[in-house]
């Protein structure tokens, strides 16, 4: 179907693998977008190949899919079979943890990997995840470039004080710091604010990101000044089946008192709190929605109080409030969830429009309002494949022995 090279994104998690096929013309554009879900348990995969096409889903064997290896064979299996002819001229791939000095995205060598590598005890649920998947690209593309696209990246431009704990010193120095994620998804948006409300990008702008992982980022100028995330993607709010914030007096408590270990205590906080661990039902917003029942409706309650609690936060941290935007399945589906956080929010500039929000329009609040509140749809594997092809474009250049004005 195409001769000319192409991108393949990688991003992947403890049990899934989502992968995207871009074609790396003049701008790079999506050919295919999928999912290979429950990797080593009961493995499904689902894949789109854009407007017009019927999205494909289906269970796969476990051994299509027995781990992240086989769930890569397994999509670029697929992706072989749509686009024959494809070259996979680079693979471009979300990696949580850039630790505290890269800023933007690597073009993957044997050092950069080794220093991954190093930085694994800082997200040890993802990181290595991350990795295997890098190292199976390797072996399926030796000679395709690899590239790392980080969470947190984006978030190296906070100022000290939302950089730190208040810890010793030394503590800092040997990388206990609050890094931020999501950094993909709010790179998006602050390109996507630059290209359809400048104005606003210029300004005093919150993103709140609320997915199954959920945090809110405090931009000024389009560059990220604070973040409700901090060392690990478990602070601030909660999330699918995670505590976010949580006086770590708590973890004491439950190591002394509960005699629990801290492997258990690991578990309880990420993968059976939250939305889960309050509703006692579900993870998934949409459920907790449908549910009506009082310990659903308190899940909502607590998700919806600590968005409102971090958006006056944050707004503190930028001096006032030009732009709320949502984003996320939560932040671009749920009219309920935006209205319940923009509700009495006059005080702080947001006027909702009822209409808009249920239209779900891009901007959701009044003529009126004094700070503009707008749903954009985010898009982190564009980000990872506008990355890729900047480092293509980087490396042909420097082969035709033109100045390369940075190696990413
Ligand atoms: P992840 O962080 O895993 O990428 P997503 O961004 O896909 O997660 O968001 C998943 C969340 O979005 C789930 O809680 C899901 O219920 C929620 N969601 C998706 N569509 C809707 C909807 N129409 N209404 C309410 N919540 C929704």
């Amino acid at each position: 179907m195409t001769n000319t090279p192409v991108a393949l994104t990688l991003n992947a998690g403890s049990s899934s693998l989502k992968f995207g096929l871009f074609s790396i013309g003049a701008t790079p554009v999506a050919m295919a977008v999928g999912l290979v879900d429950s990797i080593g348990r009961t493995p499904t995969l689902k894949a789109s190949f854009g407007a017009g096409m019927p999205p494909l889903g289906r269970d796969l064997t476990p051994a299509e899919a027995s781990d992240h290896k086989s769930a890569l064979a397994t999509a670029l299996a697929l992706l072989r079979q749509h686009f024959p002819d494809a070259q996979v001229a680079v693979v471009g791939h979300r990696v949580v943890h850039g630790g505290p000095s890269y800023d933007g995205p690597m073009r993957l060598t044997p050092q950069v990997m080794a220093e991954l590598r190093r930085l694994s005890p800082f997200a040890p649920i993802h990181q290595p995840h991350n990795l295997a998947g890098i190292d199976a690209a390797v072996a399926a593309f030796p000679d395709a470039i690899q590239v790392a696209c980080f969470d947190t990246a984006f978030h190296r431009s906070h100022p000290w004080v939302n950089d730190t704990f208040a810890l010793p010193r030394d503590y800092y120095d040997k990388g206990v710091r609050r890094y931020g994620f999501h950094g993909l998804s709010y790179d998006y948006i602050s390109g996507e604010l630059n290209r359809i409300a400048p104005l606003i990008h210029a300004g005093r702008v919150i993103v709140a990101h609320l997915g199954n992982g959920a945090s809110m980022c405090a931009m000024l100028g389009g560059r990220s000044v604070a973040s409700t995330m901090g060392f690990t993607a478990l602070d601030g709010l909660p999330m699918g089946t995670r505590t976010g914030q949580i006086d770590p007096g708590v973890i004491f408590y439950l190591v002394q008192q509960e005699g629990m270990t801290i492997d258990e205590v690991r578990d309880l906080f990420y993968t059976r709190s939250g939305l889960l661990g309050l509703s006692g039902l579900s993870n998934d917003m949409r459920a907790l929605e449908a549910a009506g029942s009082t310990q659903a409706n308190e899940a909502i309650d607590y998700f919806v109080f600590r968005i409102r609690r971090e958006l006056g936060g944050l707004a503190a941290a930028l001096g006032g409030l030009d732009a709320l935007v949502f984003c996320g399945g939560i932040g671009e589906n749920s009219r309920l969830i935006r209205e319940r956080v923009c509700e009495g929010m006059g005080w702080i500039g947001l006027d909702l429009d009822r209409a808009r929000n249920a239209a779900g329009d891009t901007v959701i609040s009044t003529d009126m309002s004094r700070a503009r509140v707008m749903v954009i749809p985010t898009n982190e594997e564009l980000v990872i494949a506008r990355a890729a092809k900047r480092v293509v474009d980087a490396d042909s250049a420097c082969a035709a022995g033109r100045p390369n004005v940075r190696n990413t």
